[in-house]
């Protein structure tokens, strides 16, 4: 391949050769799953739990075969659609977040813990979001974890409501939790670490004790899904609970240790990078989520406006009513017709015959040829092209550096970020659209349209996307991209210059961003956009089609 951008292209199309098989049992297997839609969130985990324990995806595959990984989320939006986006979310926090933190964070031992729950169908959740830290969850963390030498075991604390662990997706119903909190050993804070917490001894049984979990309440969709909040009094934890592969307490001496030193190239990743990492996946999976929602929507509505019969805005059939209006002799037809002249030829009045109106029905074309949506048609068709590509190239990229265990280089961090971000904003806005173009189906339940709150959910998972903007606006500030385009540099001087300015008149920088917030997300939209048009433009354009085509 001559793009640097296909050198592992051998491991993942033998990959994807070995998947095509294995796609049609776990086709199968979610048909059978969702055949009937939950009756409420315990059915749903008992669905998922099932599925967990098929072994038909392992948690290893996130790196072993993370093609795989990624085409089952892509199934699973695509099987589950008309059953809303409960379940998709369930899947990732058990394989992505819970799943594959034990696997990047764990020792030897606890990952081996993760089959053993496999086979025994356990569920796991993922506590980061935190009241008070919202979308900042991870930068700030209250929940605290003490190490006491002396009992040589951790107490785990919330310690206080606006601490408490909000939003846990699947917190009503796991057996185990990675929970993160702020490690203290020896009086001192060591910033937040993951720990592997039993919610319940065994799959369905009660709370450990000192443990509380709540019903965040009824959301507008996804209802299948149990969202809870958490706390933890004086929760006491065994020294096996900290997920301890890289950093770590030396269980005779007390003290907190670096078990894997950066590179001379690379600085020591902390725990909270390494979860940081963890997103990455998750980010790629709710890009193409967010995308194949929309695919789904567009490809369903399109169907329906195909065969949806329109009236009345052909030539053809205005010159019909005129001709029926003219020849009509009883009174009512007059009375029509007269009523016609007052309102236009095109509106129906209630004194017309319904034999006259049968009598001049023609077919109209039909709802996907009205101007608007047809334009619509045709412009949702070239971005969900150019973003089917961009995403395979993300996607491949990525699988490669898992495969390899590498550090995600920046420019793929980069795109991950646009990738999120464009494939979210871009569904959110063409399904708002579709929803304005197509009258009463958009209203109707089993349509799709009544599931697309899931978009909402899929701008703040696995980082929210104004603030992987804030963070692309940032990087391009402070080193302009070596390829620039005129737009990307006209946006990113418009940025510098309002900032310089600000902090000319004595603002602070902080207080400058805040002020030039429009400016920073013109340019992080730009700056994507570009980065979707860079990566596209190195891609093999025969080689990106048959991997397009074999996915559709
Ligand atoms: C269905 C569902 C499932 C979830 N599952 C999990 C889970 O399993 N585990 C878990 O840990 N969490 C989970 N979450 C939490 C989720 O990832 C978000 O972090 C959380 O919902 C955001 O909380 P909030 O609404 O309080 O956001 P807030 O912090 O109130 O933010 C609201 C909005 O304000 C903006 N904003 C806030 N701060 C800034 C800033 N500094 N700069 C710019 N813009 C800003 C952003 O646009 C943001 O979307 C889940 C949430 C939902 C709805």
């Amino acid at each position: 391949m001559s793009s640097p951008l296909f050198e592992d292209d051998d491991d993942f199309n033998n990959n994807n050769n070995q998947n095509s098989r294995w796609q049609r049992l776990y086709e199968h297997k979610l048909e059978t799953l969702l055949k009937e839609p939950s009756v409420d969130y315990r059915h749903s985990a008992e669905k998922l739990s099932i599925l967990v324990k098929s072994g038909l995806l392992e948690f290893t595959d996130l790196t072993r075969n993370p093609e795989r990984f990624f085409l089952a989320h892509r199934l699973l939006v695509r099987k589950g659609f008309e059953q809303g986006p409960g379940f998709s979310i369930r899947f990732t926090v058990e394989y992505n977040l819970f799943g594959g933190t034990v696997l990047e964070l764990g020792n030897d031992r606890q990952r081996m813990s993760l089959q053993a729950m496999r086979e025994r169908g356990e569920l796991g959740c993922f506590a980061l979001t935190e009241k008070l830290a919202g979308v900042n969850s991870g930068l700030i963390v209250q929940t605290t974890c003490t190490w006491s030498q002396r009992e040589k075991r951790f107490t785990l604390q919330t310690p206080s409501e606006s601490a408490r662990k909000i939003w846990i997706s699947q917190g009503l119903v796991a057996t185990r939790a990675v929970v993160i909190a702020e490690l203290i050993v020896r009086g001192r804070n060591h910033g937040p670490h993951a720990f592997l917490v039993n919610m319940r001894k065994q799959r369905l049984g009660p709370l450990i004790p000192n443990i509380k979990v709540g019903d965040m309440g009824d959301k507008t969709t996804g209802n299948d899904l149990d969202n809870a909040w958490i706390e933890f009094n004086s929760v006491k934890l065994p020294y096996s609970a900290l997920l301890d592969r890289h950093d770590g307490i030396d269980v005779r001496t007390g003290a907190y240790v670096q078990k894997s030193a950066g590179t001379n190239n690379e600085r020591h990743l902390t725990n909270m990078d390494r979860i940081g990492q963890r997103l990455y996946t998750g980010r790629v999976a709710v890009a193409q989520g967010a995308h194949e929602f929309r695919k789904r929507l567009f490809h369903k509505t399109k169907a329906f406006a195909d065969q949806k019969e329109t009236w009345g805005f052909s030539e053809k059939n205005n010159g019909a009513r005129e001709n029926a209006a003219d020849i009509a002799s009883s009174s009512s037809a007059a009375a029509a017709s007269a009523t016609n002249k007052r309102f236009g030829a095109r509106r129906r009045s209630k004194y017309e015959p319904i034999a006259a109106v049968t009598a001049m029905h023609e077919r109209g074309p039909p709802l996907s040829q009205v101007p608007q949506l047809r334009q619509l048609f045709i412009v949702a068709k070239e971005q969900e092209m150019k973003m089917d590509a961009f995403l395979v190239n993300v996607e491949r990229k990525l699988c490669a550096s898992l495969r390899k265990k590498e550090r995600a280089s920046k420019a793929l961090v980069e795109a991950i970020a646009a990738a999120k971000i464009l494939a979210v904003e871009d569904a959110i806005d063409l399904t708002h659209r579709l929803r304005q173009e197509t009258g009463s189906y958009a209203l109707m339940a089993h349509t799709g349209f009544e599931h697309s709150d899931f978009l909402i959910c899929c701008k703040f998972a696995e980082g929210d996307s104004r603030i992987l903007e804030l963070k692309l606006a940032r990087d391009r500030v402070k080193t302009p991209n070596v390829n620039e385009r005129e737009s990307e540099r006209v946006a990113r001087e418009k940025l510098v210059e309002g900032l310089r300015a600000d902090q000319t008149q004595g603002m602070t920088i902080q207080k400058a961003w805040r002020r030039r917030w429009r400016e920073a997300y013109d340019l992080a939209e730009i700056a994507a956009r570009a980065i979707v048009d860079d990566w596209n433009e190195q891609s093999d354009a025969e080689h990106n089609a048959g991997q397009i085509l074999s996915r559709l």
